[in-house]
This record gives structure tokens, C-alpha cells and sequence, in this order.
């Protein structure tokens, strides 16, 4: 008997789908679209044992969910066009998570053969298969391949006419999506039977199954009231009796079903190397330790940042300080020279603020390049990813936000990854909320001006901690209102642990060190000189008071503190005369309720072009007017001038405000729209506002750490 076969081959993007089409097809296949979508089609047409099998490449997926078009077009084909077979490419070094596929296309309940591919990358790493057993459990012939050499794929289409002739009995495995669930399918079922047409030839029971999913294309297709009801109630009643939404319940079946079929009959011969990665894994991906390991290591990196940090800032301080040294002895004591304002207030006590933290910088991106590369922070994604479903959002968005650490730009441009376009857009919008590199400066310099030393690691922790929870919040928050939409499941791959490589260590954090130093000699230092010129100019001659003989007079009665701070008055009195001081006294009027004084206000403006620039302005203001004298270093004057609440107030403001310029265009440029660059500058600055107002005022109220 001969006919002609159509077949579908089905897979992971990566499994050799494509590589196997070609083997089967050769020359002989064609390539356009599938109906309606940009999707890329391929058929091809093959010959074994006189019968001629159409061969058709479906787009590669990791689910047969409704979240992507890739997603829906496959299923669509495979239900619709309904092929004699449908072979399932797997990855054979991959197999448990390539089989999450199969289980999905078992499910439908269509004729199936599972092409065990890249069985030579499974047995160069030692994974060994007993395929009686395996095809018996996933109910599927099973046929090793190679479909880069040919192996196999002569038994493949054996297999294929065999299930297509009907000789091979296929059985529909048995498993359960426990007791609870089983029960509401075939109910849904039956609901769903009784509704004539609305099957389109599609099995009730799967039918059942994705609308208890959630699927949305089903749902639509279904779209009888009295089923939609029965939908609702039995996700309710599913999601009492076992806490979690059926589409999360559902998923963890299929995964505990593969996890069992794998551990029954596939073994690694190379135990050692398997062993010691999931005996990592086993403790750092626990659902109950791993959240804590993963604040822990945070904890461990900012204690290194500022440990290992103290004795080279020391270092550079005090190059930057004889370098000003050096400077001033070109001129005449007691210059009161532009130039030398400009070089010793502007560039250097600007540039040099901000270069003092490259140690910081260094170490930070020493940790998290440790972190990267040893494998480990794929790990951080997969616990974050019970939270982030949580919030709605789909693990792979932690990546970038991880990368959010670092900076905002190319964390940005990471969320490309990201499939669905609510997942993107939330991510991108929330992203500046990780505290990224440029914002450390700021919380170096403040910390320890205002608090003990074992307390150092302990805030900067805090303070990366809220930026991750309001991050979580505010994800939430949109993915509730304007992103509203399912979530889709995770299928992320666990790279082994491996050993960071000195080099690439060591490449990674240089990188970003001479990120930073570029951007302190560029764009810092242009903007430095401005804020300088605007904190310098216009200059007061007239005072208030006659200063300088007032001084003399209290120097002379010994009253040296009185002539210090009457110093500082006039100094006050200069600066609040000048463009920035202007600005500055604009904005107090805003920025009083937070605690911030003008100085803090105009360092914020030149934030906004540069996280950095914070520190350099708040260098320079208190710089400004007393070069000549023995300038007290900045986190005294800070210290003298605010209260650990405000300073703690100043970080908050820091972390959440407005992102910088670059963040925004980038903003701009993902999303192709100044509509969410602007709602983000926006909201993130309105939410900054309100909660270091929140802060503040509950603290004043309480008097904490208002002495
Ligand atoms: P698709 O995304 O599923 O279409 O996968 P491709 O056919 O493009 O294959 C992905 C990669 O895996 C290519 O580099 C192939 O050369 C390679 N590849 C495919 N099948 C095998 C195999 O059986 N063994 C090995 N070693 N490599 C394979
Ligand atoms: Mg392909």
C-alpha cells in the first residue's frame, strides 16, 4: 500500500529542525509564509518505500502556548491542517526541557514520533537513554538521530510510516495533572461538547485544558458564555484548594511528569561533572534558600565594594588633593584667580570627585563579572522567576534588570529577548530602578560621611534592595493597568557552573572601569566647568556685611569658631548670589519638604545628564570660595550641613528620580516612542518625589536620625 504521508516537524529552536528538513528534502522544498504572518514556511517533499511524505518545517517553540505567533502558528498548523504525523525534533543534550514541547503536542493528541536528535552531542557528554523505556512512558516510537551526518533519519521515516499506516499503536500516555485538575477538564469538557461547532474538529479535552490555561486564542474560539462562566469558577475553585492559578499547576504536572520519565531512563555515565553542578543547584535554586543565597551574595559583593575599596580611594583623594596642592603654588597666595578656581574647584574638584570611586566601580563589576560568569547569576534568574510571575512578568526580564546593575542603556537594549511586547515595555520602563553603576559614586560618598563603619555594606544593600522591590512594584503595577496580559511560562536553560577565567574577569571589569573614566573626562568634566562657571558667576562684591574685618576682629579675640562660621555665612551668602544658587533657591521651595536644600537641588539638575555629576556639584559647591584655605574634605561638609535622614533622603531621591539622558533617548529608541521615554522620566521623578517626601516626613515625625 502506498500513499502519500504529511508530516510536521515540530521542536525547539535549536533541536536541528531545520537540519533535519534538509536531510530529508534535499533540493526538493519550498520556502514562502504562513498565511497572514511573517512567519517563514517550509516544505519540502521526501521519498521512503514508494511513499512520498510532504515534509513541513514549523517555526521552532518552546510551548504551544498563545504568546507568541511562532506559538500559534504551530499549533494552529498542527490542529488545522492536521498532518498524518508530527515528528518532535528533540535535543537529545537537552532533553528534559525540549521534552515540555512533546508533552504540550501529546496533549493534542496527534500521531507522534520523537526524532532523539544531536544524539552525538548526547553521547559525547556521556548521557546514556534507555528509548524502550522512554517510548513507553511519553507513549511515541523514538528514533535517535543526527541530522547533521544523516544518522537515523532512514529509521525516522520508517517510524513515520509505520504510525502513519497505523502498524505502530500509539498510546496516549498516561498522566495526571493531579486529582483536582483532571476533574475540572472533564467537566470543561463535557461543557465544551455539548457546545456543537464550537470544537472546530478540535479534541474537547484539550479544548478544557487551555482554557483552564487561560489561553486567550481559545478562549476567543470557544466563546460561549455559559462555558466562560464554568472557566472562571473552576479557576477559582482550583486556585483555593492549591494556591497557585491553574496554568502554574498545570505547568509544574508537566514538568514533575518529565522529571520522572527522565530520571527513569536517562542516565549521565559522566556522574562527577553532573553531580557537583546539581548539588549546587539542588541548594542555591531551592524554593526556600534561594532567595535568601541570593540576597546574601548581594550582600557579600557591596561589603566587598566598600572593604576592599577604602585604602585605593584613600590613594587617589590624596593625589587629587597634592595635584590641587601643585595647582595652587603656581599662583600667589591668596589668588583669588578665575583660572585657578576653575582648575582647582572646577576640574578637579569635579573630576577628581568622581574618579575617587573608580575603586568601587572596579570592585562592583569584579563581583558581578564572578557572579556572570561562574554560571551563577542564570541561577538568580530562575528564583527570581517565581517572583516574577508573580508580578506578571516572564523570568527572562530579569536578565536585563540584572544588567540594570551595571547601566540602564544596555539593559534597555537586553529587553530585546523579551518575546512579548507588555513583558518589554514593563521592563523597560522599570529598569532604571536598578541601581545602576553611575548612582554608587553617590552612595560611596554618603555613607560613610553619615554612617558607622558596620553599617556601610548594611545600607548599600538596603538601598539596592528598594530599588529591586519598588522595580517589583512598579511592574506590577503596569503589568495590572497598562500592560495588562498573561504571563508567559519560563523555559530558561541552566548553564553548567564553570570557572570564571582571570581574563575574561578581568576584560569585563576593566571595560567598565574605563567606561567610567571616560565618561569622567569627557562628559563629567564638560559639565563640571559648567556647573562650576554656574555656582562661580555672577560674583557678589557688596555683602550684607563688611565680612573680612568681622573675622579679623573675632580671630584677634581668640573666637576662632565664631570667624568659621561667619566664613561659611559669606560663603553661603556668594553662592546663593549666583546662577546655580538661583536655580537652586527656585527649586527649594519644591524640594524643602524632602529635606533638600538648594545645593542639593542643583547638584540634582546636573544628575539628570549624569548620575556621577551629583558628586562633582556637590564637590565643587563646597569647594567654591575657600580653595585657598585648608579645605575640609567633602564629607565633613556634609556632614556639618545635614542629618543622616537627609542623607539618607538624598541616596532614595537619587535611586529613583529620573533616569539619566542617556536612559531616556535609549527609552525612546526601543520603544519608538517619546510617549514612554516622557512617562518614564515622568513617573519615575513622581515617584521619587513622593517617597523620599514620605520618607522624610515620617522620619522628621519620628526623629529618626534627625541629630
Ligand atoms: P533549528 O533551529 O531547529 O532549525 O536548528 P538547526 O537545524 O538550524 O540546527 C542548529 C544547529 O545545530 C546547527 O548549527 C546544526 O548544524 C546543528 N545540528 C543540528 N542537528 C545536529 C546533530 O544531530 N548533531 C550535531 N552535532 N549538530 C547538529
Ligand atoms: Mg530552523
Amino acid at each position: 500500500m502506498r500513499k502519500k504521508i504529511r508530516i510536521a516537524l515540530a521542536g525547539n529552536p535549536n533541536s536541528g529542525k531545520t537540519s533535519l528538513f534538509n536531510r530529508l528534502t534535499h533540493a526538493r522544498q519550498h520556502v514562502g509564509n504562513y498565511p497572514g504572518v511573517t512567519v517563514e514556511k517550509r516544505d519540502g517533499v521526501c521519498v521512503r518505500d514508494g511513499h512520498e511524505i510532504q515534509v513541513t518545517d514549523l517555526p521552532g517553540t518552546y510551548s504551544l502556548t498563545a504568546y507568541s505567533i511562532e506559538e500559534i502558528v504551530a499549533r494552529d498548523f498542527i490542529v488545522d491542517e492536521k498532518p498524518d504525523v508530527v515528528v518532535d525534533v528533540l535535543d537529545a543534550a537537552n532533553l528534559e526541557r525540549n521534552l515540555y514541547l512533546a508533552v504540550q503536542i501529546m496533549e493534542l493528541g496527534v500521531p507522534l514520533v520523537l526524532a532523539l536528535n544531536m544524539s552525538d552531542v548526547a553521547k559525547a557528554r556521556g548521557i546514556e537513554f534507555d528509548l524502550d523505556q522512554l517510548s513507553g512512558l511519553l507513549g511515541a516510537p523514538i528514533v535517535p538521530t543526527v541530522a547533521v551526518s544523516g544518522a537515523g533519519t532512514d529509521a525516522l521515516l520508517d517510524a513515520v510510516v509505520s504510525v502513519a499506516g497505523g502498524q505502530t499503536a500509539f498510546a496516549t500516555p498516561v498522566f495526571t495533572y493531579g486529582r483536582e485538575v483532571d476533574k475540572a477538564i472533564t467537566e470543561l469538557a463535557d461543557a465544551v461538547r455539548t457546545r456543537n461547532g464550537a470544537t472546530n474538529g478540535r479534541a474537547p479535552a484539550w479544548l478544557a485544558l487551555k482554557l483552564l490555561e487561560g489561553d486567550d486564542k481559545v478562549r476567543e474560539r470557544v466563546d460561549a458564555p455559559e462555558v466562560t462562566r464554568l472557566v472562571a469558577e473552576q479557576s477559582v475553585r482550583l486556585e483555593r484548594l492549591l494556591g497557585d492559578v491553574p496554568e502554574n499547576v498545570i505547568a509544574d504536572a508537566r514538568y514533575g511528569f518529565i522529571a520522572g520519565a527522565c530520571q527513569e531512563a536517562v542516565r549521565s555515565t559522566i556522574e562527577s561533572r553532573r553531580n557537583t553542578s546539581d548539588r549546587i543547584d539542588s541548594v542555591v535554586t531551592n524554593r526556600v534558600l534561594g532567595l535568601p543565597i541570593f540576597l546574601g551574595m548581594m550582600y557579600l559583593v557591596f561589603q566587598l565594594t566598600f572593604t576592599l575599596g577604602g585604602p585605593p580611594m584613600g590613594w587617589i583623594e590624596a593625589g587629587f588633593g597634592r595635584l590641587g596642592g601643585a595647582v595652587t603654588g603656581w599662583w600667589p597666595a591668596g589668588s583669588e584667580s578665575p583660572l585657578l578656581s576653575l582648575l582647582v574647584d572646577g576640574v578637579i574638584g569635579g573630576v577628581g570627585g568622581v574618579v575617587i570611586f573608580l575603586p568601587n566601580i572596579l570592585l562592583l563589576f569584579l563581583a558581578i563579572a564572578l557572579l556572570e560568569d561562574s554560571g551563577y547569576m542564570a541561577r538568580a534568574a530562575f528564583i527570581m522567576d517565581r517572583l516574577m510571575h508573580k508580578i506578571g512578568l516572564h523570568g527572562k526580564s530579569f536578565i536585563p534588570m540584572l544588567t540594570g546593575f551595571g547601566c540602564s542603556v544596555p539593559a534597555i537594549m537586553a529587553t530585546r529577548t523579551l518575546d512579548s511586547e507588555r513583558d518589554r515595555l514593563t521592563t523597560i520602563l522599570v529598569t532604571p530602578l536598578m541601581s545602576c553603576g553611575a548612582r554608587l559614586p553617590i552612595y560611596a560618598l554618603i555613607i560613610p560621611a553619615f554612617f558607622p563603619a558596620h553599617l556601610h555594606a548594611p545600607m548599600l544593600w538596603v538601598i539596592y534592595m528598594i530599588g529591586i522591590a519598588l522595580a517589583i512594584v512598579a511592574a506590577k503595577c503596569l503589568r495590572s493597568t497598562l500592560f495588562k496580559g498573561e504571563a508567559q511560562p519560563f523555559v530558561m536553560e541552566l548553564p553548567p557552573y564553570r570557572m570564571p577565567t582571570l581574563r575574561g574577569v578581568l576584560i569585563h571589569m576593566w571595560e567598565r572601569g574605563w567606561l567610567y573614566l571616560k565618561k569622567a573626562g569627557t562628559v563629567i568634566l564638560g559639565i563640571s566647568i559648567v556647573l562650576w562657571a554656574m555656582t562661580s558667576y555672577p560674583r557678589k562684591v557688596e555683602f550684607d556685611l563688611d565680612y573680612d574685618t568681622a573675622i579679623a576682629r573675632l580671630e584677634e579675640q581668640g573666637a576662632t569658631d565664631e570667624a568659621e562660621s561667619l566664613a561659611q555665612a559669606r560663603q553661603a551668602e556668594a553662592l546663593a548670589y549666583t546662577v546655580a544658587g538661583r536655580v537652586g533657591q527656585g527649586l527649594e521651595a519644591v524640594l524643602r519638604p524632602l529635606g533638600f536644600d538648594w545645593r542639593i537641588g542643583t547638584a540634582l539638575i546636573g544628575a539628570f545628564a549624569a548620575k556621577e555629576v551629583f558628586v562633582a556639584q556637590l564637590g565643587i559647591v563646597y569647594a567654591v570660595g575657600e580653595a585657598d584655605e585648608e579645605s575640609d574634605a567633602l564629607r565633613d561638609r556634609l556632614r556639618e550641613n545635614y542629618s543622616p535622614l537627609v542623607a539618607f533622603c538624598i541616596m532614595l531621591f537619587c535611586l529613583i528620580s529620573a533616569p539619566c539622558m542617556a536612559t531616556i533617548a535609549v527609552t525612546k529608541r526601543e520603544t519608538n516612542s517619546w510617549k514612554w521615554a516622557l512617562f518614564q522620566l515622568g513617573g519615575l521623578t513622581v515617584l521619587a518625589y513622593l517617597v523620599t517626601l514620605v520618607v522624610y516626613q515620617l522620619g522628621s515625625l519620628l526623629g529618626i536620625g534627625v541629630a
